[in-house]
């Protein structure tokens, strides 16, 4: 049986924003445009009631693989199948039905909510986009699900009139308004006081049993993942370096990245005014992409030229008895570690 979304070599590159006079240098040299390599070639499934973090520092290409999963990036390259449909190749009818079953929480409700749309018009508009009957009883049922209670008191209320943990709980109401398979939620507390984040996630987690939801979350934030997610993929530089159960990669992590993210310690960030990873030494260049392995110029377990010459392929280890992929050098030898 098909896994619910089944997602093959995704691509997602942007051209560079460069300016006039030097696109057209560009252009006079017959040189070619530059491309940030957002995502490059990532690969994974996900069942039904399953759910995935996307996990890496910021810039990995976390949040570009997320929206591109929703349709909200059409991808360079790749396939993304759900419930077995290629979703490169389908028709407006089955991109509709796709669209209705693909919901998106993003992590800024302020920004990801309409300011001059009330609560109850917020959760009405993908229900008259996709003729949906039973309008006012669906958004009761949303309302009450996310805990605004008693529900029409939130009706005509804008967002600037709520909490941020209210303005979030309505983002969930809306995503779920539609009865979605799926649901991508990126960084969905972060932007969020401390104090409102435990009863965001169990609202999430509540969410998640109670509509046997697939979902994919994106955070940098690994104690939150580990709380959140079946399995766990590690993303640096555009692909996945690590792929697993949860617990065996925090447990148990093997690829050097997935190891110093592990003992990274997030600190504050007063540009974005919240947390994110920091590591030693810098993230190689995503439009002149570093060759080899993305991640030699950090490595502390730099192995040789290998790891500069040949980009390591991400598959499972003879090593590891679970069902871990790797990409890394250290185990490309016969199943013994170099
Ligand atoms: Fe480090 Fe080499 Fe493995 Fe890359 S392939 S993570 S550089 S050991």
């Amino acid at each position: 049986e098909n896994p619910l979304l089944r997602v093959e070599g995704l691509q997602k590159h942007f051209q560079v924003d460069e300016g006039l006079i030097s696109s057209l240098l560009r252009a006079t040299m017959g040189k070619e445009a530059d491309y940030v390599h957002a995502v490059d070639g990532v690969s994974f499934e996900l069942e039904r009631g399953e759910t995935l973090g996307l996990a890496g520092e910021s810039g990995c290409g976390k949040t570009t693989t997320g929206m591109s999963l929703v349709k909200l990036h059409e991808p360079t390259d790749g396939r993304i199948e759900f419930r077995g449909m290629d979703l490169t190749e389908s028709n407006d009818e089955e991109l509709d039905e796709f669209r209705r079953n693909a919901q998106m929480i993003f992590q800024d409700p302020f920004e990801s909510l309409n300011p001059r749309m009330t609560v109850y018009d917020t959760l009405a508009e993908p229900l008259r986009i996709h003729d949906i009957e039973n309008e006012t009883a669906r958004i009761r049922r949303a309302l009450e699900f996310a805990e605004l209670q008693p529900p029409d008191q939130y009706f005509d209320q804008y967002p600037h009139e709520l909490s941020g943990g209210q303005r979030q709980r309505v983002a969930i109401a809306r995503a779920l308004v539609l009865d979605p398979d799926f649901v991508v939620a990126d960084e969905p507390v972060s932007m969020l006081d401390v104090s409102l984040r435990a009863g965001v996630l169990s609202l999430m987690e509540r969410m998640t049993e109670e509509f046997n939801l697939s979902v994919v979350y994106i955070s940098h934030d690994l104690s939150l993942l580990r709380h959140m997610c079946d399995r766990l993929a590690i993303m640096y530089m555009g692909e996945i370096v690590e792929k697993g159960a949860t617990e065996d990669i925090i447990e148990n992590p093997q690829h050097p990245y997935t190891r110093s993210l592990i003992n990274a310690v997030p600190v504050p960030d007063p540009d974005v005014g919240r947390e994110r990873v920091e590591l030693a030494g810098e993230v190689g260049d995503a439009i002149d992409v570093p060759s080899g392995c993305r991640f030699h110029g950090r490595c502390s377990e730099y192995i040789g030229d290998i790891c500069e010459t040949e980009s390591p392929s991400l598959e499972r280890k003879a090593e590891f008895d679970d069902d871990r992929e790797v990409a890394c050098h250290l185990y490309d030898s016969c199943g013994e570690r170099s």
